[in-house]
């Protein structure tokens, strides 16, 4: 069976069984009746299919399966994502297996994102100033696998605020959180939002402080600050944008907040929850109540995938197919 041309859907009668057959994108396949019911919908693997995996534990939540096996087909490229649960203690094996497989890539999820920067031949300057990689690249050349680590939720968070960079350059930010995550979006803001001030809203200070000093070697003029929740009001008020970057809020604790006080919101601000299940958060309400502007974390979870997609196939991810299917997936949810 030939392959069609990428993100194009035409017909094949088949001869013996007088069903049709169905393209979707380059790689999926649909067998109907001839009254129009599907009888049958596959994805193609062939002989030479490459392989891209998410090392975690767990792993069953990821959304990483459905966003690059979408993508893989509607670029028409011959690629499998899969998911493998690699528990504490294993990931040495697991790794050495995956480079002696030939795969392409690896995501890299909790608990791993730390651990993992030991275990590999090469890890970007940004990976390994914020302390986690989420992406492994395997170029394979003779005999010799290099195994290439970076961090693509710096690049995520960056490409989620194009619309609104004009307005963000020079602002002041508070960042709830001393996580992974925190440390990407810190990173990200300070090297390409030039921030007049950064504030982490932390629970526990101590952590907050350590993420701090490690981000106040490159925060040049911007003024860094780190608080606790209780203290942070003021912070929250006076700041431009505002991001949460921990789990309160994430389904299935959708009735949770992050920041109590919604009073605290006001139009002029961009409040920014790295959570995308649910849509909305609490906190997301609750600014916009007060007139305060929006922004899920849907964009950041397409554009670090997008810029993982692109590190292992050398080719851009088609976006907009993968918002949309994304979507559908998660208004079913
Ligand atoms: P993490 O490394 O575990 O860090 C979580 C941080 O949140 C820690 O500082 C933790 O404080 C704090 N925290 C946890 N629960 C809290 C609560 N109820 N109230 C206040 N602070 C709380 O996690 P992460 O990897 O940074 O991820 C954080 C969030 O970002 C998650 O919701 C994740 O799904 C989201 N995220 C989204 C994307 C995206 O693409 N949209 C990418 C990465 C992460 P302690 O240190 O005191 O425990």
């Amino acid at each position: 069976m030939s392959v069609l041309p990428h993100a194009s859907i035409s017909e094949y009668e088949s001869k013996r069984a007088r069903q049709r057959c169905r393209y979707y994108f380059g790689r999926v396949v649909q067998l109907t009746n001839k009254t129009g019911r599907r009888v049958i919908q596959y994805r193609q693997i062939t002989g030479s299919t490459r392989l891209v995996t998410l090392l975690g534990y767990p792993v069953t939540h990821s959304l990483s399966p459905l966003i690059h096996n979408a993508a893989f087909a509607a670029a028409g490229l011959d690629y499998a994502y899969v998911t493998a649960a690699v528990e504490p203690g294993n990931l040495k094996q697991a790794i050495e297996g995956l480079a002696a497989l030939g795969v392409a890539g690896s995501n890299v999820t909790v608990p791993h994102k730390q651990e993992v920067h030991d275990l590999i031949d090469v890890t970007s300057e940004d990976a390994r100033f914020i302390g986690a990689v989420n992406t492994l690249t395997f170029d394979r050349s003779g005999d010799r696998c290099r195994i290439s680590g970076d961090n693509t939720d710096i690049e995520g968070f960056t490409r989620s605020l194009d619309l609104y960079r004009p307005n963000l350059i020079n602002s002041t930010v508070a960042v709830l959180g001393a996580g992974g995550a925190a440390r990407a979006v810190s990173y990200a803001l300070l090297k390409d939002f030039q921030p007049e001030s950064l504030t982490l809203v932390v629970r526990d200070i101590q952590k907050g402080l350590v993420a701090a000093n490690v981000l106040d070697t490159i925060a040049g003029d911007c003024q860094m600050a780190v608080v606790t929740f209780a203290e942070a009001s003021d912070s929250i008020r006076s700041s431009r944008l505002v991001i949460n970057a921990t789990p309160a809020g994430m389904a299935p604790n959708a009735d949770v907040t992050p920041w109590e006080t919604a009073t605290d919101f006001h139009s002029g601000q961009l409040v920014y929850d790295l959570i995308y299940a649910p849509e909305k958060t609490r906190l997301l309400a609750e600014a916009e109540n007060m007139g305060a502007e929006t922004l899920n974390g849907l964009e950041m979870l397409i554009w670090q995938a997008a810029a993982s997609f692109k590190l292992w196939t050398n080719e851009e991810m088609p976006v907009d197919t993968v918002r949309q299917i994304l979507q559908e997936h998660l208004a079913k949810r």
